[in-house]
């Protein structure tokens, strides 16, 4: 990582076909599963659950913004914007995303996502636990409208559900 600039860019993601032609571009779940909660853990180790969760959020934010900026058409309407959204969701092997509430005039949406890469299969904690996903999508946001959105997951897999639901709302 560049020691002058510690901010998350696609291109710190390095060439992956030239570095693993053999082994490609695909992992299992539970490996990048054993990576994301081990960070999380060693995390609220050093500085609690609650740090934990800020810093995944924030990852996010980051995250979403890379990912919007070299992989999504930020030129389509809102409409198409969400249904292409779904689509690399989907190509990436992140979620099955799903589109339940849209007010454009109040930037009110509320999204759900099946299969989720980070949660689909987890043991019922009593809490969401998808604060990652939350990041991401502020920031895929952020970058398509250029406004801060407040992403809140009110359903999970983790609390008893079989889908994630997210709240996203103006900041
Ligand atoms: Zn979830």
């Amino acid at each position: 990582m560049r020691e002058d600039n510690y901010t998350f860019q696609w291109s710190d993601l390095g060439d992956i076909e030239l570095g693993r032609p053999e082994l490609g571009n695909t992992t299992y779940v539970s490996i990048y599963r054993m990576l994301q909660f081990s960070v999380r853990s060693a995390i609220a180790l050093e500085y609690g659950g609650k740090a934990a969760q800020k810093i995944f959020y924030n990852a996010g934010i980051m995250a979403g913004k890379e990912f919007c900026i070299n992989n999504l058409d930020t030129s389509l309407d809102a409409c198409q914007f969400f249904i292409h959204l779904a689509d690399k969701l989907k190509e990436f092997n992140i979620g099955l995303l799903e589109v339940e509430k849209t007010d454009l005039g109040n930037l009110h949406f509320i999204v759900t996502v099946s299969e989720d890469l980070d949660c689909s299969g987890l043991p019922d904690s009593k809490e969401t636990v998808c604060g990652f996903d939350e990041g991401f999508i502020s920031g895929i946001l952020r970058e398509y409208m250029g406004i801060d959105f407040l992403v809140k997951e009110i359903d999970c897999w983790s609390n008893g559900n079989k889908l994630c639901r997210f709240e996203i709302k103006k900041k």
